[in-house]
């Protein structure tokens, strides 16, 4: 079958591979209808997240019909219509019990403390062959999939198998409470989903703060206030739509290759920290910081890892709560906690707990309460993918979210 391989920072591949087969009771084998880019898959090719195993197969979104079972795996037939959670859960550690599927005890074939285990990643998160294939083994399967109700498309689907409940996660952790004031950093798949979460938990006004006018506009068609940091300052403008107290809730749906401003009254700061910025990137990408594996303007970390948290730090009112979703590396060290100490901030983070979260995002879907496909920009061949990766790493305009169709 197709699958696209990961060999090396800067090299993927669109290979022919083995088929997966059941290995453990646990498992189910899925054909995938459709699967997607994902932000976090860029990390991995642009060497912000480093620890990958070359051959591993990328993807963590899918949709599927499963076609084999495993003796234990009870809960579902074969020939059912499933989304997968882009985090693989057991359902009965205490962790899974407590809503936290993504610090599973049992998922993460490196053990108990290993922390979160999902497809298409690093060694220290499985490795566990992901979703951007015809085919898939998902280890785990009662729990780390979940049935599609009738009604629900394989568009709306795909979108809920890792970025809208990621972006809920965002909104749902940071608490929001009627009225209040949420800032949103990073445009992207999950920054939209974060503000449509954060609007429909009955958020009073979002910002949203992005470089980019094609991912500011589609925030706008949410009902966003936007701003653009490369042609304003963004801490002046959210001053200015807050009263000057800042907001009571930022998410920072950015992470690690978060970029600092190159035009407009944020550049002039930005340059003073040229240095510092510099530093951050040798430590998270010491592979591809000095831009090794670049090839046609592709694969170039972000020049600035901590610009979007120290901006959401900075957004907030006093005694205001960040919310973390965008990914960071464990190798990634620099955090400005004096900044956060001494305003009495609330800081909540972490990889989505997918299972937990799911179920009720494809009922909100089901019963047409919002239409995530209002997010999907493209649809592509799986013949295509490297292609898309490419116009996706680029941000070229319009290429917010790629759905891919495995079969073509
Ligand atoms: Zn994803
Ligand atoms: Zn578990």
């Amino acid at each position: 079958m197709k699958a696209l391989v990961w060999h090396a920072i800067g090299d993927i591949r669109l290979d022919e591979v083995a088929e997966p087969q059941i290995e453990q009771p646990t498992d189910a084998v899925i054909r995938l209808t459709a699967s997607a880019i994902c932000g976090t898959d860029l990390h991995f090719i642009r060497g912000t997240f480093s620890d990958m195993k070359e051959g591993t197969i990328l993807g963590h979104e899918g949709v599927g019909i499963i076609e084999q079972l495993g003796d234990r795996v009870r809960n579902f037939d074969i020939g059912d219509r499933v989304v997968v959670c882009s985090t693989l859960s057991c359902g009965y550690c205490p962790p899974c019990r407590s809503g936290n599927t993504a610090q599973c005890d049992n998922a993460n074939p490196n053990g108990p403390q290993a922390g979160t285990c999902f497809f298409g990643g690093p060694q220290a998160t499985g490795p566990i062959d992901g979703l951007q294939a015809e085919k898939a083994r998902i280890p785990f399967a009662a729990n780390t999939l979940v049935k599609v109700p009738e009604g629900v498309s394989d568009e709306q689907a795909i979108l809920i198998s890792d970025i809208f409940p990621t972006g809920w996660f965002g909104a749902e952790m940071a608490g929001i409470k009627r009225g209040e004031t949420v800032a949103v950093f990073g445009c992207g798949p999950v920054g939209q989903f974060a503000i449509a979460s954060a609007l429909l938990m009955g958020a009073g006004r979002v910002i949203a703060i992005d470089p980019q006018e094609d991912r500011l506009a589609m925030a706008r068609r949410q009902g966003a206030f936007t701003v653009n940091f490369e042609k304003e300052d963004p801490l002046e403008a959210i001053k200015t739509f807050t009263g000057g107290m800042g907001v009571d809730i930022a998410i920072d749906a950015v992470g690690v290759d978060s970029q600092h401003a190159h035009h407009g009254p944020a550049a002039k700061q930005a340059e003073q920290k040229k240095e510092q910025y510099r530093k951050e990137v040798q430590q998270v990408a010491p592979e591809n910081s000095e831009h090794q594996h670049v090839r046609n303007g592709n694969w170039v970390p972000g020049d600035a890892p901590t610009q979007a948290l120290e901006w959401a730090i900075q957004a907030l009112k006093k005694a205001g709560t960040l919310s973390i979703i965008g990914v960071y590396p464990p190798a990634a060290q620099t955090f400005p906690i004096g900044m956060a100490m001494n305003k009495n901030l609330t800081m909540k983070m972490g990889n989505c707990n997918h299972h937990a979260i799911i179920p009720h995002l494809l009922e909100l879907v089901r019963m047409g309460a919002i239409d995530p496909t209002q997010v999907l920009t493209q649809v592509e061949p799986l013949s295509d993918v490297v292609s898309a990766y490419e116009s996706f790493d680029k941000r070229k305009p319009g290429w917010i979210k790629t759905e891919l169709l495995p079969s073509q």
